[in-house]
């Protein structure tokens, strides 16, 4: 992302002073030192949990977890109270989900967002009330809503026209009303990586607000003319009037969802802004009051010490004040909230062990023509059950977890054991010059989108994830995966 990286360091790594010293930007406070240098995870040193579960482990602590969804939901609610506006906080489940994950998020006082018919499933087994749950997604298909809608899901999101005319066929089949957002496109391009950013028009979530793009909405002129709506008018338009329309639709609001890992509040802010003006527009057009706004998720957390992830009262703060002054500048009560923070919550929770194999130094030419040396450390993981450097080019940190990190400090580069070269951990880190095979290592900040993005590749089986919790022992919330599960899809010579 971004310039070329350094052959060697990146300028924004430092050479550690303090190795066993861990950034609070990057571990919470679940995460500590014992004495003895050991790292321990909610008062368990990880020498016990890797000799009960093994490694590659997601270790996931549930204390952090229920602690930052109570301070992000709260967080809102209180900035929102401020304005005289009520606040509903969705935990996006994609981010990490498991049935004990999505019980504590309900327990917490957090909705749940679900993204497909296996996420829906998921929260119907955690027996998470239907009207708690919303169901997003670009291409639902028909047995999707067909299960949302019979669950009684709180929301569906619908993504195009065709989705909202598909919608309100099954539900009027079903005999059942649909409560349906509408997700816009506001034409913010978040500073995030382009494969996370979702707010720009090119590309495929969202429907667009800008005016002359109802044509590409693949109505006819007849029927564009018979909702009212004009070549002039914007494609978000269209799917409003026909929600409107369709008697088994309760059209609730417009939901927007600028990208993912971003930490400025401009994005936020001037999506709002966007999203409320436009709102207010059709609440006149139409005669009618939506009652909802969702501002999605996309907060950012420290994975490396060049992150600085703001606080969840600050961007509360931030885009309560915002959204107070537009809806007064527009002249517009102001709607119910919805907020759905994912890695925010999920992400500083889970940490991966992996335990250190091969150690390898390696010639390379710097730009002088010099040769210097890399030294390549490999685990018993990489991109199977962390994809996210391999699709977004992502840091990672590393801390030495088993003893202290002590003595001289070397540049290194993490790599995982798929047949990849891409199949990097950590691009670059700091660890003592002393490691060994057999040393435990640590990487914080893996509890979103790394079990939920997990695979198979190379036969590798997918590790456990362990739940710590300062009142109860560790225990696996997810088992390892067994060659047995791994190889029972596969029907031999059929
Ligand atoms: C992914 C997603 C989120 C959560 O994003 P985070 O970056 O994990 O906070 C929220 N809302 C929608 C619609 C999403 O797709």
């Amino acid at each position: 992302m971004g310039a070329e990286p350094a052959l060697f360091a990146p300028s924004w790594l430092t050479y550690p002073q303090q190795p066993a010293h861990l950034l609070r930007s990057i571990w919470m406070p679940s995460f500590k030192r014992a004495e003895s240098g050991e790292l321990t995870v909610d008062g368990t040193p990880v020498s016990a949990l890797v000799e009960e579960f093994q490694t590659p482990a997601y270790v996931f602590s549930e204390d952090t977890f229920r602690a930052r969804a109570t301070e992000f939901r709260s967080a809102f609610e209180t900035a929102f109270a401020a304005h005289g506006a009520e606040v509903s906080v969705y935990y996006a489940g994609k981010s990490f989900l498991t049935t004990a994950v999505a019980k504590w998020a309900e327990d917490e006082g957090l909705y749940l967002d679900t993204a497909s018919g296996g996420e829906l499933a998921l929260a119907q087994r955690a027996g998470v009330p239907g009207e708690r749950i919303a169901l997003h997604g670009n291409n639902k298909s028909v047995a999707e809503i067909r299960r949302a809608l019979d669950y009684g899901v709180g929301r569906i999101v619908a993504d195009s026209v065709p989705e909202v005319q598909i919608i309100a066929s099954i539900a009027a089949e079903m005999g059942l009303v649909a409560p349906v957002m509408l997700r816009v496109t506001p034409g913010v391009h978040a500073s995030t990586h382009d494969f996370i950013a979702t707010a720009h028009e090119d590309q495929k979530f969202g429907q667009s607000m800008a005016a002359g793009t109802a044509p590409l909405a693949g109505l006819t002129v007849v029927e564009l003319n018979e909702l009212g709506i004009t070549a002039e008018d914007a494609y978000a338009t269209v799917a409003v009037a026909l929600a409107h329309r369709s008697e088994s639709i309760d059209l609730r609001g417009l939901h927007c969802h600028i990208g993912s890992q971003i930490f400025e509040a401009d994005g936020f802010g001037a999506a709002a802004q966007k999203v409320l003006t436009y709102m207010q527009q059709l609440n006149e057009r139409f005669g009618f009051v939506l009652p909802e706004i969702d501002l999605g998720g996309g907060y950012g957390i420290g994975y490396t010490e060049q992150d600085a992830p703001r606080g969840s009262a600050e961007i509360a703060t931030e885009l309560a004040d915002m959204v107070s002054k537009t809806c007064a500048n527009v002249g517009m009560a102001i709607p119910h909230l919805s907020f759905e923070p994912g890695r925010s919550i999920s992400g500083p929770s889970g940490i991966t062990l992996y335990t250190v194999g091969t150690i390898k130094n390696v010639a390379i030419e710097d730009e002088n023509g010099d040769t210097r040396v890399r030294r390549y450390v490999s685990v018993d993981g990489g991109m199977s059950d962390n994809p996210r450097p391999v699709l977004y080019e992502s840091d990672y940190a590393v801390t030495l977890a088993n003893r202290e990190p002590a003595g001289e400090q070397i540049l290194s580069r993490v790599v995982g054991k798929h047949c990849e070269s891409g199949d990097i951990v950590i691009r670059y880190c700091y660890l003592p010059a002393d490691l060994a095979a057999g040393d435990i290592l640590a990487v914080p900040g893996t509890g979103a989108y790394n079990h939920v993005m997990s695979s198979n590749y190379n036969y590798l089986t997918r590790p456990p994830v362990i739940a710590t919790s300062g009142a109860k022992a560790p225990r696996a919330i997810v088992r390892r995966e067994t060659e047995e599960d791994m190889l029972a899809r596969d029907l031999g010579l059929v």
